[in-house]
């Protein structure tokens, strides 16, 4: 490793993560953890791992390359993609044993044989308005249809909510109310799939009620709340840290500016750092002269715009800062000894064996700048930050 970049991953935290959710659940209701846009930056076979280790039932995904990348991996668990599978896909997802969202009506698409059968779950639009079917009574006959073939099973009914994490509860009780009475509609004809799932993190949070047969978590299994000041009944400890090296170190004088279009400029003799991090690692460039940066035990404030692979920080207040220190971007605080020992210059391995080692004293930490703090000030949400983690940047995983 060379370029002085990288994130951790802390699946032990992914598995106390979810270990935790489980505790909320009664005994009769499954946990789904959403695994897609790569676990939400975390690598998506790592993280399904650590949601497996941890008691997880089952993975959800976006699409059907995804829930494959599973499979190749040898992962077992039983998969269910969100997204629109078109009809030539389903034969594949029945070979692969993964189960997909009915968004159509496969009967008019021509849809093939199954072999084994397709595990097939209804969604229901009850107000979010991006999939699903907005009047029961089609889909009660599209239910029906699917229990006709003998390749292919009614295995959920589910529908997914827009506002849960919102203080005012007036859209989520207009979706529950929506949602119980669909389901009632089913059950008057006589249809009851196994799974009936309705809740993300905020929903299995909020209310008991609406766990039904299976709750469907994603960002509070990677250690964030759904939203900044939502009430958390479980601690979360959040699973993504992401480090760099400072590459130079210099004095600007007053006047002075830094990086790009000169949008800060110097009111003090400034020391200036170098940091390997960038746009283009997923720290956004709405972030300049807006973030903080942790490193040598204090935070510092990033100056100037942020390039597509590097970024400065004022660190002329940071006592005892020195040229290679490492910098939390976001995530737990590099742990003290990286700043007295080389470690990149080793090979790969040893660099993660002694990465793993140094990372377990700070890994149970809070985060010293929380994606919840980056992400209000880029006007986003955590998730978002998550999932733009580049792939350039090297994973570690703990
Ligand atoms: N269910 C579906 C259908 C989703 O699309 C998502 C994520 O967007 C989730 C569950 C998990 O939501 P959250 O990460 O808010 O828990």
């Amino acid at each position: 490793m060379f370029r002085g970049t990288f994130a951790v991953v802390n699946l032990q935290a992914i598995t106390r993560n979810v270990e935790n959710i489980i505790g909320l659940l009664g005994p009769e209701t499954k946990l789904l953890v959403a695994v897609k846009a790569a676990g939400y930056g975390h690598g998506i076979v790592q993280a399904a791992q650590a949601v497996i280790q941890g008691g997880g039932h089952a993975l959800g995904v976006a699409s059907l390359e995804e829930g494959m990348e599973l499979r190749k991996a040898g992962i077992t668990a039983p998969v269910l993609v969100f997204g629109r599978v078109p009809v030539h896909g389903l034969p594949v997802a029945a070979r692969h044993r993964i189960a997909v969202t009915m968004t159509s009506n496969w009967e008019d698409e021509g849809l093939g044989t199954c072999d084994p059968p397709l595990d097939v779950h209804i969604k229901l639009d009850t107000g979010m308005s991006r999939l699903g079917y907005q009047d029961p009574a089609v889909a009660v006959n599209l239910a029906k249809w699917i229990e006709s073939r003998s390749d292919l099973r009614f295995a959920g009914l589910y529908s997914h909510l827009a506002c849960a994490d919102a203080q005012d509860a007036a859209h989520l009780t207009a979706q529950v109310a929506r949602f119980d009475k669909a389901l009632r509609v089913f059950e008057q004809h006589g249809l009851r799939p196994p799974a009936v799932h309705l809740a993300n993190s905020a929903g299995t949070f909020r209310n008991k009620a609406l766990h039904h047969d299976m709750v469907r978590v994603g960002v509070s299994a990677y250690g964030y709340p759904p939203s900044p000041d939502f009430p958390l009944p479980i601690p979360l400890q959040p699973a993504l840290s992401l480090f760099a090296q400072i590459q130079r170190l210099a004095f600007i004088d007053i006047g002075e500016t830094v990086s790009y279009g000169a949008t800060f400029t110097a009111k003090r003799k400034t020391l200036v750092a170098t940091v390997p991090v960038g746009y283009a690692d997923g720290y956004f460039r709405v972030l300049s002269n807006q973030s903080q940066v942790y490193v040598r035990g204090q935070l510092a404030p990033v100056i100037g715009n942020v390039c597509m692979d590097q970024l400065m920080v004022d660190v002329t207040d940071v006592l005892g800062i020195q040229n290679g220190d490492w910098v939390t971007l976001y995530g737990q605080a590099a742990p003290d000894e990286w700043n007295q020992v080389e470690f990149l210059k080793h090979p790969e391995t040893e660099i993660t064996k002694y990465v793993e080692a140094t990372f377990a004293k700070v890994a149970t930490q809070p985060a010293v700048v929380s994606l919840d703090t980056l992400a209000r000030l880029a006007g986003t949400i955590s998730y978002e930050l998550m999932c733009a983690l580049s792939e350039r940047v090297p994973r570690i995983y703990f």
